[in-house]
């Protein structure tokens, strides 16, 4: 036999081993590269990828955004977008501080200072080349086509240049200030953490709850009670605060509490809150050095809550952020218990190096045994932890900067008005985010991060560095040693004061790492940059990872804004809240036009994955047994507005569908190799004597095409799925399921159709399901592209939407017939006498395919009579209202002579009967079988007769043999001669030749009592 013209498919696709040999050929002939040079001067579609961050290997939730990134780059690239496909990695800052600590056994700032910290920013650099190396690995493995080796790094010292030149801007605007305040800290990392890093970062939790006497000075025998959760601030305790319009009362025991509180108790006396205050209590921990000299007194406070407690709030403004702003108000005094590791300082005493949650239960001992402890149990509450290392939080005092937002909160709520949000409310959520946020905290005290670039001289100056050479120009020292603009080394580079001339240093502080990432619409496209530096990014610690150029200001007004970012949700408060600030600061502009946001990953389950709950996939399990392509359909699959359910199951049943659409490729090139049918790429349109059938696929598939497209225009790959599931459906059950023996008889304008479906269906699908598309283009287009990502986007026309409709009416047809004949229990074999039609005007020319395909004889269109209506009067309403009439009316009714009218009504003998006058039964009447649903009925005429019964049998035989045909395993095209029980002498009488044909018999011998095949030699 001739080699056939297309390979042969297996059964099922290995879908893993088929991926890798796509990989190995897009590699050996430079595919990625064919495209970009076929597309260089096209439309330019700007895309800036969110840099990963480069702690980790490549997990399943990042391949998520990942897969949507490539879709819509591959889809863009079909419609012949230039792009410039440069991927990022975020390199500082505490997650890789806090994985390289990890790796080191290293758990506090001292050690890691004992360690050194130029060894540890070595460290740090090497975390992040190996994360690099896992993700390009994983990300390739993906399919994602990127300009791998021209990443952005965001350690490099340009990309930290222009972060110094923002700051610098900002300090011009006078928006940089230092604070002093009460934040949230980190007591591991040591460091203070900003409002955007505390969203999701709320546990259940459950603490100490505290009630505690303060014994009033000048009152012997009273106290104020005060509640807490955090016993280690009581030490820093400097005022109660009472709500002034509330009312207080006095128990028989002398405590001072709420009444609204404690609605059922009864006092001695009561007072409002206003009178309370200015009496003066002694502190819970007077005796200890730092609260010994202070007068504590009660304070007012309208914010006072009479939900929890006991109304009377102890206040220590060193711990908290109201108590903090109380202390400015009322001029109280702040102490200060713990330091950078949250340890209380040695002037505490018995208390001085116990953590927070150390001193906790010491300090409930010690208040019992001092005889002021009234209650004290466990409290179950939210409370915020680190979102890196997962310690809980405390409220610390801190110099920190801060950026002002006060003159950039509205031109950033008007720049995020003029970004296309999908979904849109994630457009809202970032507004109200804008609305609603508090000056941007930027400063860490860690080490491997940007450094500040300020320095704050004796003198009152404070110098801004704008970039590497202004720091040359300016410095006193160090300059040689400067490896990286970074810790350890830019530490010892001091400024000279221009105020006074002093020698200044830089303040140890590093930046959010938000700033890293948000600066990247203008550090990787050369913003304000006089000269193209090739490999100008490859500087400071991403020398030699990258050969990405630092292009110049042309280029970037050519390239920003993006054309479209993608992201997770939460990186609206991150990523794209810090892109924006950066671009408000600098261009008065949003950075992105279209915005795709997406929700969050959890197991198949609906749970969050988590390593110690057994239920996290790594992407390397996922690529084996699922394979790059099912889990891209499982991400493109999802709607972006509702969280991802990922996992083996949902990919099971993508398998279980793609395996419908490998079985009609597999069919097409079977039929295609057995008539020898070679379509050539030249001449791809179907064209010439097409079958009503033909004519159809191609106006069905210029719709697929039509809604793919509407689909990634609306950056909705679930469209482009769902729009793919039904073309599926009416390609593999319609037209192929009744097309078969056209296939059988190697009809050309069948063969070409189909073919054409399919080359189209690959060029559609191929952004989202790259690999297998590619290994199906491959075999089916002989003298086409070579890829089908080379293919171009398919240039259809707009399809004929009354066909389609009008087969679309058909196909509602045959599923409500189908349904009738399962109610009525008749198996699908079984031919019937006739089918009644009620409500698809657009089917009547196509009876005859309904016929065929319900093995129907006769299909008539008309009114369902087959549903019986039963009209009788309501006889004590109706009788009184027509008196002798009932009678002649009652005869019409039982006649059947009425017309049904809307709502319920009925006209007879030219009169109208309200609902309530009569009584109304509907039922199928014997004999039939009926299903309707959106407006059409159908009714199947169940009656057998010998024919009908005889034709069953025919069907039978038929499908037996063909079955037998597969287990002996023949071929196709194989010629038999089939021997049939002499039982059956009658069937093959009536009906042999038909058999005969359908089975590929060349004689039919009647002997015995056993049904047989033989190959014909
Ligand atoms: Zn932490
Ligand atoms: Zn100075």
């Amino acid at each position: 036999m001739d080699e056939p013209i297309f390979a042969q498919l297996p059964d099922k696709p290995d879908h893993p081993g088929l991926e890798l040999e796509v990989l190995a050929r897009w590699e050996r002939e430079r595919t990625f590269e064919r495209l970009r040079e076929q597309n260089r001067g096209g439309p330019i579609f700007s895309f800036v990828d969110g840099p990963v961050t480069a702690n980790k290997e490549l997990g399943v939730h990042t391949a998520w955004g990942r897969t949507l990134k490539d879709a819509f780059q591959r889809y863009k690239a079909l419609r012949g977008h230039e792009q410039r496909y440069q991927n990022g990695f975020d390199c500082q800052g505490l997650w890789i501080e806090v994985g390289v600590e990890h790796d080191l056994g290293l758990n506090s700032k001292r050690e890691i200072e004992e360690f050194g910290l130029e060894e540890f920013a070595r460290r740090c650099r090497e975390k992040v080349v190996w994360s690099a190396e896992q993700l390009w690995a994983g990300s390739k493995r993906l399919g994602m086509w990127m300009d791998w080796g021209r990443d952005y790094f965001t350690f490099s010292d340009t990309n930290i240049e222009y972060v110094w030149r923002m700051l610098k801007r900002v300090h011009e605007q006078d928006w940089l200030y230092k604070g002093h305040r009460a934040t949230e800290w980190c007591p591991r990392c040591g460091t203070s953490i900003s409002q955007h890093e505390l969203i999701g970062s709320y546990v259940d939790r459950a603490d100490p709850s505290l009630y505690v006497r303060l014994p009033l000075l000048d009152r012997p025998g009273e106290f104020l009670v005060v509640w807490t959760t955090t016993p280690w601030t009581l030490p820093a305790n400097v005022a109660a605060a009472v709500n002034p319009a509330a009312e207080y009362g006095r128990r028989a025991n002398g405590e001072w509490v709420a009444v609204g509180r404690y609605p059922d108790e009864s006092f001695e006396e009561t007072r409002r809150g206003s009178e309370l205050v200015g009496r003066r209590y002694r502190g819970p921990f007077d005796e200890l050095a730092p609260a010994a000299a202070l007068d504590h007194r009660v304070i007012p406070w309208g914010d006072v809550s009479l939900a929890e407690g006991t109304g009377i709030v102890h206040i220590a403004p060193g711990c908290g952020a109201e108590d903090f702003e109380l202390s400015r108000e009322h001029g109280l005094p702040v102490l200060a218990p713990v330091d950078e590791s949250g340890r209380f300082y040695d002037d505490y005493g018995w208390l001085h190096g116990l953590s927070t949650v150390e001193a906790a239960e010491q300090i409930i001992g010690d208040l019992s045994e001092k005889g002021v402890l009234v209650e004290s149990g466990l409290y179950e509450h939210r409370y915020p932890e680190c979102w890196r290392c997962h310690t809980p939080l405390i409220f610390r005092l801190a110099d920190d900067w801060f950026i002002s937002v006060r003159d950039l909160r509205q031109p950033m709520r008007d720049a995020n008005a003029t970004v296309e949000w999908t979904p849109e409310y994630m457009g809202k959520r970032m507004d109200d985010w804008l609305a609603n946020m508090g000056d941007w905290n930027i400063s860490r005290r860690r080490y491997y991060g940007l450094p500040l670039p300020f320095y704050p001289c004796a003198c009152g100056q404070l110098t801004v560095i704008g970039s590497r050479r202004e720091l040359e120009e300016r410095a006193v020292e160090g300059l040689e040693q400067l490896e990286e603009l970074r810790r350890p080394w830019i530490d010892r580079v001091p400024v000279r004061c221009a105020a006074c001339g002093e020698p200044v240093e830089r303040i140890a502080e590093v930046g959010d790492v938000w700033l890293d990432a948000g600066i990247v619409p203008f550090s990787t496209l050369g913003w304000e940059n006089d000269t193209w530096v090739p490999e100008g990014f490859g500087t400071g610690a991403a020398k030699g990872l990258t050969t990405a150029d630092l292009p110049d200001h042309a280029y970037w007004e050519r390239w920003f804004p993006a054309d479209w970012v993608s992201e997770m949700r939460e990186q609206i408060r991150l990523w794209f809240y810090s892109q924006l600030f950066m671009s408000v600061v600098l261009v008065g502009r949003a950075p992105f036009r279209q915005v795709l946001g997406y929700e969050k990953m959890l197991d198949e389950t609906g749970r969050e994955m988590h390593g110690s709950w057994g239920n996290t996939i790594s992407a390397d399990e996922a690529f084996e047994r699922m394979g790059a392509d099912v889990m891209r359909w499982q991400y493109c699959a999802q709607p972006p507005d509702r969280n991802l359910l990922f996992g083996f199951g949902p990919a099971d049943e993508i398998k279980r569908r793609l395996l419908t659409f490998w079985h009609t490729v597999k069919f097409f090139v079977d039929y295609a190799n057995i008539a020898g049918f070679r379509p050539s790429w030249a001449d791809r349109e179907p064209a010439g004597e097409l079958a009503p059938l033909d004519r159809w696929l191609v106006e069905r598939t210029r719709a697929f095409v039509a809604d793919g497209a509407a689909g990634y225009e609306a950056w909705l790959t679930v469209d482009v799925m769902r729009a793919f599931d039904e073309y599926l459906d009416d390609l593999s059950n319609w037209y192929v399921r009744r097309s078969r023996r056209r296939f059988w008889d190697g009809e050309a304008a069948a063969l070409r159709t189909l073919w054409h479906a399919l080359v189209q269906t690959l060029r559609v699908l191929s952004p989202i399901l790259p690999f297998v598309t590619d290994h199906l283009w491959r075999n089916l287009v002989l003298d086409g592209p070579d890829s089908v990502h080379l293919s171009g986007w398919p240039d259809a026309a707009e399809p004929d939407r009354g066909l389609l409709a009008e087969i679309a009416a058909v196909r509602r047809v045959v599923e409500l017939g189908r349904r009738a004949r399962g109610e009525a229990g008749i198996k699908n074999r079984q031919p019937l006498r006739r089918l009644v039609v009620e409500g698809a005007p657009r089917a009547v020319s196509n009876a005859d395919e309904i016929a065929d395909e319900l093995r129907v004889k006769r299909v008539e269109f008309h009114r369902v009579e087959a549903v019986e209506l039963r009209v009788k009067p309501n006889l004590p309403v109706l009788g009184p209202k027509l008196g002798k009439e009932l009678g002649v009316v009652r005869a019409a009714l039982q006649a059947g002579e009425f017309e049904e009218l809307d709502g319920g009504r009925f006209r007879v003998l030219g009169r109208e009967l309200e609902p309530e006058e009569v009584l109304v039964e509907r039922g199928g009447r014997e004999g039939w079988a009926v299903a309707s649903a959106d407006g059409v009925t159908v009714a199947l005429e169940l009656a057998l007769d010998d024919e009908l019964l005889l034709e069953a049998e025919a069907y039978d035989l038929i499908h037996r043999v063909n079955s037998m045909r597969k287990e002996h395993g023949l071929e196709l095209t194989d010629r038999i001669v089939l021997t049939v029980p002499e039982a059956q002498h009658g069937l093959i009488d009536r009906h042999g030749e038909w058999i005969a044909g359908e089975v590929l018999a060349t004689e039919i011998r009647i002997a015995g009592a056993e049904l047989l095949i033989e190959k014909r030699a």
